[in-house]
């Protein structure tokens, strides 16, 4: 009998040799940065395979598809964060769904998600989306807009505000891509000065995550390099 052996387990070693790498380079403890499996348009299947790997937090950007691969893997201890846009009619799904969001860049949604978290599960651990750049993706708060957002997420009773997340625009080069970084974590010790107590920097990709763990990142999102290339885009 033969085994073929999936090539996912050896791409997540990859990713993970990967990040203790760009941790060494910089002098940090490579634990200081978890994986997040972004797990977009890949099936119940594969990410079983992942879990089975040893990758426990996955990441999805679309609700609906999101909601079904959860309730299909329900018998799994996956921590499930939501990374994508959130429109106002999708956050009881988030809420009751969910373990994290790192896109919160609005009150209004913060409180809604709030309201609409289940009695009887943790509080929503939660990220604040910062835009450093002003880029193409809209979502995300200005700099001088995320202390006020932070501040009010912090009084909501269902949530925790863990961190701030960031999607810059692909950098030109290492130097350029830890530029726009360094602003995020500008933000981030910004928001830490004012006593917030946050513990999570999400940002860097497959492409950028070097870049983004030199600058501070404590959470790196990757899809394609542990998947593959999507068909779909985003
Ligand atoms: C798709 C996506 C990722 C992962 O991107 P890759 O380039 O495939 O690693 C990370 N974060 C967000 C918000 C995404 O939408």
């Amino acid at each position: 009998m033969t085994t073929i052996q999936s090539p996912l387990p050896t791409q997540l070693q990859t990713v993970r040799a990967r990040i203790a790498a760009a941790c060494h380079a910089c002098g940090r403890a490579a634990s200081e940065v978890t994986l997040l499996a972004v797990s977009k348009t890949v099936n119940l299947e594969v990410v079983t395979q992942a879990f089975e790997a040893g990758q426990s937090a996955f990441g999805e950007n679309y609700i609906q598809e999101a909601v079904e691969k959860i309730m299909g893997l329900r018998h799994l201890p996956i921590e499930w964060h939501c990374i994508g846009p959130i429109q106002s009619n999708k956050t009881r799904l988030v809420a009751e769904h969910f373990d994290w969001v790192q896109t919160i860049d609005r009150l209004k949604i913060a409180q809604r998600l709030s309201e609409q978290r289940p009695a009887g599960l943790a509080p929503l651990q939660v990220c604040i989306q910062v835009n450093v750049d002003a880029g193409k993706a809209k979502s995300g708060v200005a700099p001088d807009e995320a202390l006020a957002l932070a501040q009010g997420v912090a009084t909501l009773p269902n949530l925790r505000l863990r961190g701030i997340m960031s999607i810059p625009e692909p950098a030109s080069d290492f130097v350029a891509a830890c530029a726009l970084f360094a602003r995020v974590k500008g933000v981030f010790d910004a928001l830490n000065a004012q006593g917030l107590a946050l513990d999570t920097l999400s940002m860097g990709m497959s492409a950028d995550m070097e870049a983004a763990i030199q600058s501070g990142s404590t959470m790196v999102r990757v899809g394609s390099a542990i998947f593959g290339a999507r068909a779909r885009v985003n």
